[in-house]
């Protein structure tokens, strides 16, 4: 059995740029270091947002800079019933509640400019009649996860919450404390399961030991660790890598139209020029 096994997790919402290639380079550099294998997620939850076509560049663009995997990929699209199934299962014992306020509602009782995934609402269920009406207009609602209900179901292990770091100096242990999150949302109508949910499920399914990502999301980790307790999934070890950051000091973004690594290979550049030019060599 190979004890290493890391993943990359793209998003079809656009084209990989450098930075995506950069992600890249850093997981198949570790994998390779140890002797690992890397599996292949396409992260597709969002059907709005994502397509076929990006989809299919992000293979061609990962076998042009050498990044094999190993297994079939998994595409999150055709996976919703796994993760109906954890939510069903949540919501038996009394984890989740509907949440009909909106992203607006919620960042007016906010302090200004404060982002209401990250703000760490807390809220509770609606008294039943009133949740019936609500759901009887067909008003929308998120699947939140309760902070204060998951608390109570860990008991003493929500105190320890932690996981493993692998850093440059080597591993360390971190208290993850998800309370600054509030009751993340696990749901809504048009994404039947959110990044978190099905991003820690299929980490858990897919058997994998090691978490390599951007630094951006370090924070998040909190909230999976969360997860994991509850759903008794393992706990990969995570180790966090540097942003590639664009002329403007801020992370390179596919919305904010970076150029794509097919840009640079049109140019006639090869991967290990863009390994020098992401600051990986
Ligand atoms: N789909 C996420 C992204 O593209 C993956 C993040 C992760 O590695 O969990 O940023």
């Amino acid at each position: 059995m190979t004890e290493f096994r890391t993943r990359f997790a793209p998003s079809p919402t656009g084209y990989l740029h450098l930075g995506h290639a950069a992600s890249a380079f850093y997981v198949w550099d570790a994998a390779r270091a140890a002797g690992g294998e890397v599996r292949l997620r396409i992260e597709d939850i969002d059907r709005t947002r994502c397509r076929p076509e990006y989809e299919t560049a992000i293979l061609e663009d990962l076998k042009w800079l050498g990044c094999d995997w190993t297994g079939p990929v998994r595409r999150q699209s055709e996976h919703f019933d796994d993760y109906a199934r954890v939510l069903d299962q949540l919501q038996a014992r009394g984890l989740l509640y509907r949440c009909f306020r909106t992203r607006r509602e919620i960042a007016a009782a906010l302090p200004a400019g404060a982002d209401p995934d990250e703000a760490g609402f807390t809220g509770r269920p609606l008294p039943e009649a009133e949740e019936a009406r609500r759901l009887e207009r067909g008003l929308p609602f998120a699947w939140r996860l309760s902070l204060a209900a998951a608390r109570d179901a860990l008991g003493p292990r929500y105190g320890q919450l932690s996981y493993t770091e692998e850093t440059p100096s080597g591993p360390r242990a971190v208290r993850a404390d998800p309370a600054r999150f509030g009751d993340v949302v696990l749901a809504r109508k048009e994404t039947p399961a959110s990044y978190h949910l099905a991003c820690c499920h299929d980490d858990a399914l897919q058997g994998i030991t090691q978490v390599i990502r951007g630094e951006d999301i370090r924070d998040m980790t909190a909230v999976h660790v969360l997860l994991q307790a509850l759903m008794d999934w393992p706990v990969p070890v995570y180790r966090f890598h540097p942003l590639v950051l664009g002329p403007d000091g801020k992370k390179l973004s596919k919305r904010a139209g970076d150029r794509g690594l097919r840009a640079y290979r049109e140019e006639g550049m090869t991967p290990d020029d863009l390994r020098r030019l992401a600051g990986l060599a």
